[in-house]
This record gives structure tokens, C-alpha cells and sequence, in this order.
């Protein structure tokens, strides 16, 4: 369901002036992503200025909106000065930074600093989506749009952080359906046993030359070890 105009600028409104006070800026941009579907949006403050992009082509107003809420949380988890973006820095670098060179097999990371770096990057995503959804419920936007199905996806992407660890591997955001029908309806931040094993069902190929290393102990003890651990 479309959102409302004076609702949208509002929304938009809202945004552009809380940003526009740090010196920043809000671009919506007529492009369906800006990376294949890796990246439909995203917040970047690496020249000092805090830039937000959200690709709204073919998109909903819900859909876009909510994209902009959550780069939104990002930009008030910098401001603030929070754990959790501090987290995502190791000295000066930027975890997913490390991250991408380790999956692109550029690096080596130790089992500690691998857990660390990826925690990071899925408590980042996890308190964005916690102040997302309640941005979602302040501005009133579950009466145009399917919030569990949004919390689903937002489980499905936080999770993916926590499964590229795994799979050496970073997931499309271009969820399967039948992995976020899969998700639960509740916002959760850890590896629960049935998500993931949603995971490996639906993203068989993600796993096949899973390392088996210390990570595979979480595993054994999980009623089921799936096949490719064992
Ligand atoms: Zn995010």
C-alpha cells in the first residue's frame, strides 16, 4: 500500500532537517539499486559529511520510506558516538572493510578477530533495525506496509552477517522468499538453530567449501549438525 503524500513529506522532511544540521544530506535516487540488489541504500559519513542514498526506483513508498529510516539509524548511531558504531572500527579501519577482503580470500583472519568483526557488523544491523521499527511505529507506517514481513527480512539480513562468517560468503539482499517466510516475526540478533538452518537450505551453494575450523563447534551443539559441518 502507498503511503499517504503529506505522510511521505513529512517523513522525508523529518530527515532531511535532522541531517541537514550535521551539515548532511538525503538523496533519493531514480535507480532500482545501487550494487545489483547488495545495495538498495546505504549511509556513508567517510568525507566527514553524512550522506544518505536510497535507490527508489520501483519501489513503494513503504518500502523506500522504511529504507530511509533505517539509514536514518545509522546516521543517529554515528552521531551519538555508540558502541555499536565504534565496534565496527578496528584502529581506523572499518570492519567491513576487513571483512570483504577476508570473504575475497585477500586475508587471513584469526577465529577472534573473525567473530569479532562480524558481531560487529550484525549488532550494527540489529540496533538499526530496533530504532528503524520504532520510527516505523512513531510515524504511524504499519497501516501501509507489512511490518512483520519487514521484520523478517531485517532478521534475514541481520542474520546473513552472522552465516557469512560461515559460508565465507556475503548474501544478496535479494531474499529468497522462502528464507524470510522462514524468518521470525520478532526481531532477533543472534543464530538461532532454525533460521540458520533455513540458511543452508535455501543457500545450499553459499556453503559447499565451508572450512571446517573452531566456528563448527557452535554447531555440535544444535540438535542437528547439517550435513556440510559434519
Ligand atoms: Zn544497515
Amino acid at each position: 500500500m502507498n503511503v499517504p503524500n503529506r505522510k511521505i513529506r513529512e517523513i522525508i522532511g523529518f530527515v532531511r532537517k535532522e541531517l541537514a544540521n550535521q551539515g548532511g544530506k538525503l538523496y533519493l535516487i531514480q535507480q532500482r539499486n545501487f550494487a545489483d540488489c547488495d545495495e538498495p541504500a546505504y549511509f556513508d559519513v567517510s568525507n566527514s559529511t553524512p550522506i544518505i542514498k536510497v535507490a527508489v526506483k520501483g519501489r513503494d513508498s513503504f518500502d523506500y520510506l522504511t529504507l530511509v529510516l533505517h539509514e536514518y539509524s545509522h546516521f543517529l548511531q554515528w552521531k551519538e558516538d555508540s558502541v555499536v558504531w565504534n565496534d565496527t572500527f578496528l584502529g581506523i579501519q572499518d570492519v567491513y572493510n576487513i571483512a570483504d577482503l577476508w570473504i575475497r580470500r585477500e586475508m587471513e583472519l584469526t577465529p577472534r578477530t573473525k567473530k569479532r568483526i562480524f558481531e560487529a557488523l550484525a549488532n550494527l544491523e540489529y540496533d538499526a533495525e530496533l530504532r528503524t521499527l520504532s520510527y516505523i511505529e512513531k510515524f504511524g507506517l504499519g497501516e501501509y506496509g507489512d511490518v512483520p514481513k519487514y521484520i523478517r527480512e531485517a532478521n534475514a539480513y541481520i542474520l546473513s552477517y552472522r552465516m557469512s562468517m560461515y559460508a565465507r560468503k556475503w548474501f544478496s539482499q535479494c531474499w529468497k522468499r522462502r528464507l524470510v517466510e522462514d524468518m521470525p516475526n520478532k526481531l532477533v540478533n543472534k543464530i538461532y538453530y532454525e533460521p540458520a538452518a533455513a540458511f543452508y537450505q535455501y543457500y545450499p551453494d553459499e556453503f559447499l567449501d565451508t572450512p571446517v575450523d573452531d566456528s563448527v563447534k557452535f554447531w555440535q551443539k544444535v540438535p542437528f549438525v547439517p550435513e556440510v559441518l559434519k
